[in-house]
């Protein structure tokens, strides 16, 4: 089975061949191997060795995108302005408010990138925000947010930046030592870098996270105390069990990926991915969700044809039956399907893909067999 999801993504073999080992995590066989992990991600990253760290944490992203919320902005004097343009925003919205924190949103429309403008009013706005929450790319809709521009108008209003890299980081460009603003990018094991699901990371300068000790009002989630421990025990350790299969099997993935040529290879793959999906969709008569100048090379969403045959359910089983699979549920508002151009798949693979769509069309009677 072809897997088109934004994650968990379709992996290599010798990835999920590596969980089939039993590993103990705070034995100091691992260590070395977790600290060169953590010393790699932090290099991809674009961080430096004695001024920022990768501090890992167990679960979905949804836990590493909260951990950043807790324990940087503060619980009293902090407040979250949240970009959003999508449905993952929406879910940083919530992680935010339920955490007790303050949080106003700048509302963009899911089809296009904020401006760095519409940022800079924002924040201009209300002296009150001291972090602004970003997608990177919004799996929701498949726009990308221009980080780089953004981070220069927060950094010039003197304000903080937490960016959600869950499907960005290893495709999308990032240099954190040229981004003094972020306090953290976040990013999970099985997204860009085609590791398995079960690993959050979040990359952040070490003066922050000295300086927020305290601040999260949660153990779990306090990645100060990630990094405490890690100067404790070591940067090797874990304060609670890991997903240690899955972490071991992440070191094969990115070491496949800095062999591979790290985040140009990568973003140059899924580009092309992404255009074949784009095209051979569009030559189908499929209408994108969005203009090709908004189209991020993560995920294309598509409208579902108005046609009475086409029910989304149907459609991902028709292709299923023609070996692809994709999302059975869209998080646009109006009724989309959604493709990954993400993971151990290339361009052969996305033509199949679009062969299988043109196929599962024809299936549901939705499309004239023989068409053009
Ligand atoms: C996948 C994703 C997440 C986290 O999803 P989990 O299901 O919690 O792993 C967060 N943000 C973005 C942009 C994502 O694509």
């Amino acid at each position: 089975m072809l897997l088109l999801i934004p994650g968990p993504v379709q992996t290599r073999p010798e990835v999920r061949s590596a969980m089939a080992v039993d590993i103990a995590p705070w034995d100091r066989d691992f260590f070395p191997e977790s600290i060169a992990i953590r010393e790699k991600v932090r290099d991809v990253a674009g961080g430096l060795p004695d001024r920022h760290v990768a501090l890992p944490l167990q679960g979905a992203g949804h836990f590493i995108v909260e951990a950043a919320i807790r324990t940087f902005v503060p619980a009293a004097a902090g407040k979250l302005l949240v970009v959003s343009n999508g449905a993952y925003a929406d879910r940083m919205e919530r992680l935010a408010r339920e955490a007790g924190r303050d949080v106003a949103i700048l509302r963009i429309p899911d089809t296009r990138g904020v401006t760095p403008g519409e940022v800079a009013a924002a924040l201009a706005a209300d002296s009150a925000v001291t972090h602004l929450g970003i997608v990177y790319s919004e799996t929701g809709s498949g726009i990308v947010n221009d980080v780089v521009a953004v981070g220069e108008v927060v950094r010039a209003a003197g304000r903080r930046m937490i960016v959600d890299g869950v499907s960005a980081f290893g495709a999308l460009p990032f240099d954190l030592k040229a981004q003094p603003e972020v306090d953290a990018m976040v990013f999970t094991s099985n997204k860009c870098i085609e590791g398995l699901p079960g690993m959050g990371f979040a990359v952040c300068p070490i003066e922050r996270v000295e300086a927020s000790a305290g601040n999260a009002a949660s153990w779990s989630f306090d990645l100060s105390d990630v990094y405490a421990t890690g100067r404790r025990a070591g940067f090797g350790s874990f304060r609670f069990t890991p997903p240690v299969q899955a972490l071991h099997a992440f070191g094969v993935a990115l070491d496949i990926f800095i062999a591979e040529g790290g985040q140009p290879a990568r973003l140059a793959r899924y580009c092309e991915n992404c255009r074949i999906l784009y095209e051979g969709c569009v030559k189908l008569g499929l209408v994108p969700y969005l203009d090709w100048k908004e189209q991020g090379p993560i995920i294309a969403l598509f409208h579902q044809p108005k046609h009475p045959g086409f029910k989304l359910l149907e459609f991902v089983e028709a292709l299923k039956r023609r070996g692809v699979l994709i999302s059975n549920f869209h998080n646009t508002v109006e009724p989309t399907f959604r493709i990954g151009c993400i993971g151990h798949v290339g361009p052969d693979e996305i033509r199949f893909a679009v062969g299988a769509i043109r196929g599962a069309l024809e299936d549901l009677g939705v499309r004239q067999k023989n068409a053009a």
